[in-house]
């Protein structure tokens, strides 16, 4: 019998296993022991084998849940658009704030004339305010770089965001975000400079582990971006989409031919996209923070995504122009009050879902043996609180890969 590094005990367990009933809760007194950064027993109490464990602490009750994973954030960036936030509230049109120079370039220029410790200095709050609430993934976009030279920066940034804390970050190029402003009236020439220049080296150099695009009118059609995720494909990258956010321009459909990881958005998603959805195992990533934003009314096909048993992934979308929002607990909230996503559909969301739709779900997302000791620890008297308070510092402690990291 292997001694257990450390072994939890006193503890409510909400495993969130998929398919397992009423958030995959463990009877109670609960116990799990973790070896070598996983989990290597988890079950009642009265259950436990008698190995010996070289650290043993009571969780007193607390609940333990998986740790919460953010798998859609654009959080490097430089500057902020709060200037434009206050101008439209004072009646400012959005016409005269593009002419002033505002909108998604004014957030390119500020990221072109950042330097990389500027990004990376700007970014650290933001990934530490989500660890702070129990976040132990995150994915990481670049987008506002729009050259091979900044779009490189942003990811080696992200990269070290996830070596200087706890945080895992997995990142994802997306250059394919708006058309760079040198290449204005010419998107295909900007797919061609993606294509040929920037993904074969940043596939080279290992910075990204999954290429995206945003597949709108205002932005790339479809046939650009096939172009993108054929070149991606070719170079063994997995591939997600911002689909279908503002019209139904079969995005979902690209997604799921291309057999994407995940379509992001979806608000305009028809039936039939749902279906290839479903067909294809394609994560549907709900982002209700851009929705709130943007003031949208369409809702995304929530039932259809239900009856077709797409897995639905909860995210920030952490941005400056449409989400500025650094709480995955308050994208929690929000799928539940304008989504009306039930409470443990978010938790999966945020855990199990959200795992998948990073291709990680054989390693994180639910609690179960083998999988990685990400655990988080809360003061709360049922899982469904989660997503039920915001602002309420909840979290007694995380556990990150078996080691302690919050608070
Ligand atoms: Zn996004």
């Amino acid at each position: 019998m292997s001694d257990w590094d450390l072994l939890l005990t006193e503890a409510r367990i909400a495993t969130m296993r998929d398919s397992a009933p009423d958030y995959g809760v463990v009877e109670e007194p609960a116990a799990m022991a973790i070896s070598d950064g996983h989990i290597a027993w988890i079950g009642k109490q009265s259950d436990l084998p008698k190995n010996r464990a070289n650290d043993k602490r009571s969780m007193a009750g607390r609940w333990l849940t998986p740790a919460l994973i953010d798998c859609h954030t654009h959080l490097v960036f430089g500057g902020d658009r709060a200037r434009e936030f206050e101008q439209r509230l004072q009646g400012v049109s959005y016409e005269d704030i593009a002419r002033s120079g505002g909108g998604i370039l004014s957030t390119v220029q500020a990221t072109r004339e950042a330097s990389a410790d500027e990004l990376f200095e700007a970014a650290l709050p933001r990934v530490n305010a989500l660890a702070g609430e129990g976040v132990a993934t995150v994915e990481i976009k670049s987008g506002y770089g729009l050259d091979c030279e900044t779009e490189i920066r942003i990811l080696e940034v992200a990269r070290r965001l996830g070596e200087a804390t706890p945080v895992d970050v997995r990142t994802t190029l997306l250059a394919a975000h708006t058309v760079a402003p040198e290449y204005e009236g010419n998107a295909d020439g900007y797919i061609d400079l993606i294509c040929d220049e920037l993904l074969p080296r940043v596939a080279e150099q290992g910075l990204a582990d999954a290429v995206d695009a945003y597949c709108e009118s205002i932005a790339f059609s479809g046939p650009q971006v096939a172009r993108l995720f054929d070149k991606a494909s070719r170079l063994g990258l997995p591939v997600k989409l911002h689909a279908d956010q503002l019209s139904d321009c079969g995005g979902a459909e690209l997604a799921a031919n291309f057999k994407a990881l995940s379509a992001d958005h979806l608000e305009y998603t028809s039936a039939k996209g749902v279906r290839a959805l479903s067909e294809a195992e394609c994560v549907a990533v709900l982002l209700p923070g851009a929705f709130l934003t943007l003031g949208e009314t369409q809702l995304p096909p929530v039932d259809e995504l239900r009856t077709n048993g797409v897995p639905i992934a909860i995210a920030t979308d952490c941005n400056p122009g449409t989400s500025p929002i650094c709480s995955l607990r308050t994208a929690m909230m929000l799928a539940c009050r304008l989504f009306r996503l039930t409470p443990e559909e978010c938790l999966a969301g945020a855990t199990r879902n959200a795992a998948l739709a990073l291709g990680l779900q054989d390693d994180r997302g639910t609690l179960e043996v083998g999988k990685r000791a990400d655990i988080a620890v809360w003061d709360i008297s049922h899982p469904r609180e989660l997503a039920y308070w915001t602002g309420t510092p909840q979290l007694a402690e995380a556990i990150t890969g078996g080691h302690i990291t919050q608070p």
